[in-house]
């Protein structure tokens, strides 16, 4: 969180944690959150790599590209979206000191850094070691547990990106797990906000694990037969990074599927040439495989090298 935002909600927070703990609201639709995602094979959003303004290009003590896990923070500000958060800390991170990896709503992850390289989220020992992902706070049960599920396909992606194991308290830590273990801050998110809905840190790493084994050993979030296509086509969770370039133009194209399963060319919006792109299903139509890039915006396997 946010250290500016800590002190205008410390009150706020700790009065609604009372109220939600008087009511006892420990579910959502009077079933455990993870349950609720499972059962109703919630669809995480498709992680959108838009680099952000941060320019501090410092590698990982192992390196770049060497990550050793990834924290959980939550930002502590009962409005902000997902998107007015990748604008707020675009805007202010030099001024607030803060910046991290992505931020998950329950409709948006955001990649806003390469997560080749550290950031400026928690203290400095995590900060050369860790990913890190910042929750958004929702406001009904529902959109809680659409927050979680992004927020954990983010975790257990990262991982499995840079093949690590899951092991919770060491490869993902709470930031407030962090502060305890080298001193270095006094956050103590997200358990602070998930108690507000009855929910854990213990239960995050129960959601991320799911994940994880999932993707680890069917390539798909509910192992295999979870996947919402938006389209009329069936569409395979494949997570990993393309690289995509057009040979004929200055740009790669995109195209989004309509509910008849049929391509369309997106108008307005279309990849850098020799960008990166996280990918994490694929689906063919008219003979043609392509990558998803966005929510329903997909890049064709012949612009891939
Ligand atoms: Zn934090």
């Amino acid at each position: 969180m946010n250290k500016k935002r800590l002190g205008l909600y410390a009150l706020l927070i700790s009065m609604m944690s009372a109220m939600f703990l008087f009511f006892n609201v420990k579910t959502v639709n009077a079933m455990p959150v993870n349950d609720y995602i499972i059962s109703n094979k919630i669809q995480p959003a498709a992680i959108q790599n838009r680099e952000g303004t941060f320019n501090d290009w410092t590698p990982y003590e192992n390196g770049v590209g060497k990550p050793e896990g990834i924290v959980i923070h939550e930002t502590a500000d009962n409005r902000a979206s997902a998107e007015a958060e990748y604008t707020f800390f675009n805007n202010n991170w030099n001024t607030v000191q803060t910046y991290v990896h992505a931020v998950a709503d329950d409709t948006e992850i955001i990649n806003m850094h390469n997560t080749d390289y550290g950031v400026w989220g928690a203290g400095p020992t995590a900060n050369a070691k860790f990913i890190q992902i910042e929750l958004c706070r929702t406001h009904t049960g529902d959109a809680f547990a659409r927050s979680i599920a992004n927020d954990a396909f983010y975790a257990a992606s990262k991982l499995i990106q840079y093949n690590l194991p899951d092991t919770p308290g060491v490869t993902v830590m709470s930031h407030h797990q962090t502060s305890i273990k080298w001193g270095e801050t006094t956050h103590v998110d997200p358990d602070t906000y998930f108690p507000m809905w009855g929910y854990s840190m213990n239960e995050m790493n129960d959601m991320i694990g799911y994940y994880y084994n999932n993707l680890k050993n069917t390539g798909s979030v509910y192992g295999g037969n979870g996947t919402n296509s938006p389209s009329n086509t069936p569409a395979t969770n494949n997570a990993n990074t393309i690289n995509v370039a057009n040979s004929k133009g200055n740009f790669v194209p995109l195209v989004t599927f309509d509910s008849q399963g049929n391509a369309k060319n997106v108008p307005n919006r279309a990849l850098a040439n020799h960008s990166a792109w996280y990918t994490d299903m694929t689906k063919d139509a008219n003979g043609v495989t392509y990558h998803r890039v966005s929510t329903n915006e997909w890049v064709s396997s012949a612009y891939i090298y």
